[in-house]
């Protein structure tokens, strides 16, 4: 197993959509429909609204009934993919968002924002 040195290349998770955006410290949990089946992504702040409406025309054109991401489910799945980020690269920023989904779920059952 080949060690991490000083010089290796920082981990930078890219939104799958634009390839654009880093979205290691700031993801938005969403879904993607292919044959009917339904994939978890993450995406950045500006992908999220249009990547959630190609969802929503998705189930439509497959007729598959469209129901929102539940707050809980979609928190934990963001509370793992922080987690997965932190172990690539220790930055304050992805400690912060942890935090926050922490916090988040501490609140109990939340009504949807
Ligand atoms: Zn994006």
């Amino acid at each position: 197993m080949p060690r991490a040195s000083d010089n290796a290349p920082m981990a930078v998770t890219r939104c799958p959509r634009c390839r654009a955006e880093d979205i290691a410290a700031d993801a938005h949990p969403t879904r993607v429909l292919g044959n009917g089946v339904e994939t978890r992504v993450f995406v950045c702040r500006s992908c999220y609204r249009p990547t959630e409406l190609e969802y929503r025309i998705a189930c439509d054109a497959a007729g598959v009934a469209y129901r929102p991401l539940p707050i809980r489910d979609a928190l934990r799945g963001l509370r793992e993919f922080y987690a997965a980020r932190l172990d690539e690269r220790d930055e304050p920023e992805i400690h912060a968002a942890l935090a926050d989904i922490d916090r988040r779920l501490a609140i109990g059952p939340v009504s949807d924002t």
